[in-house]
């Protein structure tokens, strides 16, 4: 979608009728986005997306996107006070994030989550995957939470704190959410829920740049992200995309794992880069943001997953200390700003 028809069309599925005008001369594209009747929030999203959908075609070097709220600002308009959350928030809430699906999001997802336990912390795991959930699966369980006191009550496994929609209602049903649903959902998972018991909060997003990623952007406003992704170089277009989504979102970015890294054989101990080697140290060096752990392709971590019994790993150990390091060097450079 190298030419400028192609990339019209790709700013045209996300705006449809609010595109109002495109241009692609020498690199540059530039557009002007009508955002009238859309809060601040909802024009800045949909901007944001547009301008993630266009950068990353062929070709492109720079994206200017107008919007008419630049030319004529209005007063904003009075929002009415967002409920208050029915409990108390954990004190770190990071989101785990991937482009696309099956590079080991929820995989890492999981056993970050346990793995924090393990390092003293009292974490938490919120499956947000509400059209395919696979916490469930990975941690063994086969439970439904319940109301306690108007709140959903987590599930308890291997040391953490769970909800997922798999644990909630028929998943099947959840496979039929769209938009506003899926993002009320996810709110109510996180709002509704006792947490109070959990000072960590691991939340398992679902893959792209959807209206959950937007939703936990723009309202619950995550300490941090992490994003995974595999060391090809499609599946790291991807991740850019996610990532360059939650910057001009303004959600801080903790770092990439690099998932799948590398294959040791079993027999004679060669280790093989069979996704490709460099990709993500690349796009990391290039955005200034660390790469926290690079993790081997295991066939036992596959194992352990599908048979919902995580174990122990000092790979993911590592990559807890490492977040819990960074979202200190983030509150650091907040406090100095
Ligand atoms: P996603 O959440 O990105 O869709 P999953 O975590 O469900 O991906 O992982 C997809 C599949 O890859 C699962 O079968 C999982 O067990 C497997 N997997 C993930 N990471 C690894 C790894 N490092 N080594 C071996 N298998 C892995």
């Amino acid at each position: 979608m190298g030419d400028g028809r192609g990339i019209e069309t790709a700013a045209k599925s996300i705006a449809g009728d609010r595109l109002r005008a495109l241009k692609h001369a020498d690199g540059l594209v530039s557009a002007v986005l009508e955002v009238g009747g859309l809060s601040p929030e909802d024009a800045a999203a949909l901007q944001a997306r547009v301008r993630a959908a266009v950068e990353t075609a062929p070709g492109v070097s720079a994206v200017r996107i107008v919007t008419t709220a630049d030319r004529r600002p209005e007063p904003a308009a009075a929002k009415p006070a967002a409920p208050a959350p029915a409990a108390p928030r954990p004190d770190r809430v990071i989101a785990v994030a991937s482009g696309k699906g099956g590079v080991g999001k929820s995989t890492v997802s999981a056993n970050l989550a346990i793995a924090l336990a393990r390092i003293g912390r009292r974490a938490g795991l919120l499956d947000a995957d509400i059209h395919g959930p696979s916490a469930p699966m990975l941690l063994g369980l086969t439970g439904r939470a319940r109301l306690e006191a108007g709140l959903i009550a987590p599930l308890s496994a291997h040391g953490i704190a769970v909800l997922s929609m798999g644990l909630m209602a028929d998943p099947g049903r959840a496979v039929a959410w769209r938009g506003p649903m899926a993002s009320s959902a996810f709110k109510q998972m996180l709002d509704n829920a006792d947490w109070s018991g959990i000072d960590t909060l691991v939340i398992d997003m679902p893959p792209g740049t959807g209206d959950i990623t937007l939703t936990l952007a723009q309202q619950v406003k995550p300490d941090g992200v992490v994003i995974v992704s595999t060391p090809q170089d499609l599946a790291l277009i991807d991740a850019e995309r996610a990532l360059n989504l939650f910057q001009e979102l303004g959600t801080p970015i903790l770092g990439f794992v690099e998932n799948m890294a590398s294959f040791r054989c079993p027999c004679c101990g060669t280790e093989t880069r069979i996704f490709g080697e460099g990709g993500v140290e690349r796009a990391a060096a290039e955005l200034g943001l660390p790469v926290l752990a690079r993790l081997p392709l295991d066939p036992a971590l596959r194992a352990a997953s599908d048979a919902g019994t995580p174990q122990p790993s000092g790979h993911f150990d590592a990559l807890a200390h490492r977040v819990m390091e960074r979202l200190e060097v983030l509150d650091e450079a907040d406090v100095r700003r």
